[in-house]
């Protein structure tokens, strides 16, 4: 089997490249190694920027319909202290991120020219005079291009040669779905010492997504396992103890990390990486889908430029790490002020007496 391009991944990055290049009327074939729909660890908020894609897709509407917009966020301190900010334009989403990727997915295999094959890991990836060789566990497949969207462990990357590396003080997430929250229109980050947590709004009655992101060693789970270090943490927050009085888990609390690895390089010869794959932003920006489905977008327009003979070396790179520089920026800030819960205080006080810069720093 040969086609233009071979699309490791069908997260929102995989699926958002098959869908754009579909709309160049290429030939893809993507790939992911789960059944959908399928869980994915994750806090399950959609930025603005990353609802104006699923618009650009045509795939609002529907998205829409199995999410629940949020207008903004609020931020509480450990010690109480409360700042909130609405979103400039734009809404966000909150949308259970099984639904979400299999929409996604389904309305990759309906597009022109895209087949979709689940349940199809990737086993190896070899570059060929023509383009890659993609071994799966029955058989194999070639494209001219490939597009690795297979997430924050790429493995496709690791079996093309590519070294992955994490921060120096790595993080890792906690996340899990809860009943029993009243919720407003606001994603609610509740700051501890060294870390956060998230609560977004999801549709049903006071349903909300918590992702707890913490460095290690404050996640290492005590003799009651994941849940009960989860509870633990969550209630050694003052204004958590009152605001989770009556909530109860709805799914298992997952564990992933460690969170914000890159690979060194993000494109070679026929491939380039999208999404978590090329680079992971710490999700306390919460705009992992968001970047997702933009670079996968990006990595679309590279591929098709590429397929037409208009290659040029390091062009995606550069375009990618333009698109991500605000939300590194922003990260940077942001896990600046989690490790000093004093300074966090004071930039809340400047943010709160100053409305305008809290628009700023939420558009990146
Ligand atoms: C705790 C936590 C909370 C988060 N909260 C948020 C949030 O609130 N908002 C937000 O925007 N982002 C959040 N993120 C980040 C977000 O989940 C990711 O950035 C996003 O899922 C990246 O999408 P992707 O398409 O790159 O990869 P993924 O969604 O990870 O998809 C990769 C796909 O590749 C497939 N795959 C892997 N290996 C193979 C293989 N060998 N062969 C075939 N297929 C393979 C997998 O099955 C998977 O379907 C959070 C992350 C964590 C860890």
């Amino acid at each position: 089997m040969s086609f233009d391009c071979a699309i490791i991944g069908a997260g929102p990055a995989g699926c958002a490249a098959a869908l754009y290049l579909s709309r160049a009327g290429r030939t893809v074939v993507l790939l992911d190694r789960a059944s959908f729909p399928r869980r994915k660890t994750c806090g399950e908020g959609i930025m603005p920027e990353g609802v104006e894609v699923l618009r650009e897709l045509g795939l609002y509407e529907d998205a829409a319909a199995l999410g629940r917009v949020f207008r903004g966020v609020a931020w509480t301190t450990r010690d109480g202290r409360h700042a909130r900010c609405r979103f400039p334009g734009g809404e966000g989403l909150g949308a259970p991120r099984e639904e979400l990727d299999h929409l996604l997915l389904k309305r990759a295999a309906a597009a022109p020219g895209v087949r979709v094959l689940e349940r199809s890991a990737a086993s190896g990836v070899e570059r060929t005079a023509e383009g890659v060789r993609v071994c799966l566990d029955a058989g194999e497949l070639f494209a001219r291009r490939l597009i690795a969207a297979d997430g924050a462990s790429s493995p496709s990357l690791l079996a093309l040669g590519v070294p992955r590396r994490g921060p120096a003080r790595p993080r890792f997430g906690l996340a899990a779905r809860l009943k029993g929250v009243g919720t407003g229109d606001l994603v609610e980050v509740f700051l501890f010492d060294g870390g956060e947590l998230y609560l977004t709004p999801l549709p049903g009655e006071g349903r909300v997504s918590a992702a707890l992101l913490l460095e290690r060693r404050a996640l290492a789970p005590g003799p009651g396992g994941r849940e009960e270090a989860f509870w633990r943490l969550l209630l050694a927050h003052p204004a958590l103890r009152a605001r989770l009085a009556r909530a109860t888990l709805d799914t298992p609390v997952a564990g992933l990390g460690p969170l914000a690895t890159a690979p060194s390089r993000c494109e070679d010869g026929p491939w380039l990486a999208a999404g978590d794959a090329a680079g992971a932003v710490d999700p306390l920006v919460g705009d992992g889908i968001g970047l997702a489905l933009r670079t996968g977008r990006l990595a679309a327009e590279e591929t098709d430029a590429a397929l037409r003979g208009d290659v040029r070396p390091g062009r995606y790179t550069r375009r990618r790490r333009k698109l991500l520089r605000p939300k590194r920026r922003l990260a940077r800030l942001a896990l600046g002020l989690s490790r000093r819960p004093l300074l966090a205080r004071a930039a809340l006080a400047a943010l709160r007496a100053y409305p305008p810069a809290f628009s700023a720093l939420l558009r990146g």
